[in-house]
């Protein structure tokens, strides 16, 4: 699969992700629905070498239509969140660190402005399933319903959004309010001179 409007969205995306050190070494999945086709990135390769060439397009079942490469291990979790949601054109899965941190840890992550209703104070964390299983597939789409972003427990973040830039600044947006609690949780705890 080459030269489509998709595929350069999803690469100018995937090393945008890369460049901004929240899709480190070959973690992280993103892809783009348009009509009955979803274009996703391909199996064990860097988000940030991606190439448009490298691109997978599967119809809703997960058949591939076009692209030599084996898609994402969560295609699964990718084609539940489209199938659940008509709105959702574009799919950002990352392990960003301090998001990732949380996750691993148990502790939820605060909302802040930007994404969620204030009368839930945390964002959603879907109870563990192993990576890339239909299990997981299941509970990240059930829990996308009425939610735009969702933390996996002991795993990482999965955004979305009308189009695959919403979804990726959400992504980056969910990392960066990790970041700031992590950083605010910590100085609480110091005693500073003067
Ligand atoms: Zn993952």
């Amino acid at each position: 699969m080459s030269q489509h409007p998709l595929t350069k969205e999803i690469c100018e995306i995937a090393h945008y992700l890369y460049s901004k050190g929240l899709a480190p070494g070959k973690s992280g999945n993103i892809s783009v629905r348009f009509q009955d086709t979803v274009a996703i990135t391909p199996s064990g390769v860097s988000l940030g070498l991606l190439k448009e060439n490298e691109i997978v397009l599967t119809d809703m079942d997960g058949q591939v239509v076009a692209g030599g490469n084996n898609p994402s291990s969560e295609l699964q979790l990718h084609l539940e969140v489209y199938k659940n949601k008509e709105e959702t054109a574009g799919i950002v899965h990352t392990h960003s660190s301090y998001a990732t941190g949380f996750a691993m840890s148990g502790e939820k992550i605060e909302r802040l402005e930007g994404f969620g209703e204030r009368s839930k104070p945390f964002l959603k964390m879907v109870d563990y399933k192993p990576p890339g299983t239909m299990e997981l597939a299941k509970l990240v789409g059930e829990g996308l319903k009425y939610e735009d972003v969702v933390i996996l427990e002991n795993h990482g973040v999965v955004a979305t959004g009308e189009d695959l830039n919403e979804a990726a600044l959400l992504a980056e947006f969910v990392e960066e309010t990790a970041k700031t609690q992590f950083v605010a949780r910590v100085l609480s705890k110091i005693e500073f001179l003067g």
